[in-house]
């Protein structure tokens, strides 16, 4: 029970990655807050046990506030929130962009600003508090094609985690972030779906990773896990690639 006693809120946690690592976090003992947009996703995991969920827009400032005021003190924060934005620089709108800033990386910023109090008392008993924020090997490790806007913005994550990093390191605080490959997750379908060609789309995703398939969900909740608790407590400020060989 590597989470025993820790209280863990985890952002999109409806489905993909998040749903995911808010049943590993509970498996391993955590009392998990399971956020999101989608009602009926989160109703799914109200039976788990250790699981509670609440309904929360991260790019709603007063209801990070308002959460922060409501939730117990934190021991683990997971940022996992965040969109694709499908373009080159010639196609993202100034909309397209305000929202990717806004759900990829203001929403981190926001989140982690309310609850870092809360986890620094938490450090301050335990000596250990961890965030984990939800970048991609699709940032400023690696480009990719018609991710500007996404590129742009989960290479934010990585100057947030790192500044977040140095700012606390002493306090017991850490702060990481993790960088996916191409993972099969409800929105990848949802991409390869209303791609002209979907055949050709998922050949594409698979054909980049070099060991022949898709990432599953199961393949990141292991360094999720490792990452939030104090099996990685002397690492902080590290953009951790799960991307099964895409930037060797
Ligand atoms: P997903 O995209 O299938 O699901 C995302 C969840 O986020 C949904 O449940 C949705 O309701 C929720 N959501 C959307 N907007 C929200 C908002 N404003 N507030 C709260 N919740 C919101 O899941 P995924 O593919 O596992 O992606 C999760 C994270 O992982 C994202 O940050 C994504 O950029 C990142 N990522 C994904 C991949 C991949 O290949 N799937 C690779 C690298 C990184």
């Amino acid at each position: 029970m590597r989470l025993k006693d820790k209280t863990i809120l985890i952002t999109a946690a409806g489905q993909g990655m998040g749903r995911a690592a808010a049943i590993a976090c509970a498996a391993e003992g955590a009392q998990v807050y399971a956020t999101d947009v989608n009602r009926e996703a989160l109703e799914t995991l109200e039976a788990v046990e250790g699981i509670q969920t609440r309904y929360f827009d991260v790019t709603d400032a007063a209801a990070t506030l308002a959460l922060a005021e409501e939730l117990p003190d934190l021991d683990c924060l997971f940022n996992c929130a965040g969109i694709v934005h499908h373009g080159t620089i010639l196609d993202v709108s100034d909309a397209d962009w305000d929202l990717s800033v806004s759900v990829n990386i203001t929403s981190m910023l926001r989140i982690s600003r309310a609850f870092i109090p809360g986890m620094l008392r938490r450090a301050e008993i335990t000596g250990t508090a961890s965030i984990l924020n939800m970048s991609s090997m699709a940032s400023s490790i690696k480009g990719f094609p018609f991710r500007t806007a996404y590129g742009a913005t989960k290479a934010a994550v990585l100057g947030l985690t790192k500044a977040v990093a140095a700012d606390f390191v002493s306090t017991g605080l850490r702060c990481n972030a993790l960088c996916p490959g191409t993972v099969d997750t409800p929105s990848l379908q949802g991409r390869i779906a209303s791609a002209p060609d979907p055949v050709q789309a998922e050949k594409d995703f698979i054909a980049r990773q070099p060991m022949g398939r898709l990432a599953t969900v199961d393949d990141m909740t292991p360094t999720i896990i490792h990452l939030l608790s104090d099996d990685s407590r002397f690492v902080t400020g590290q953009a951790i690639l799960v991307d099964g060989g895409v930037t060797i």
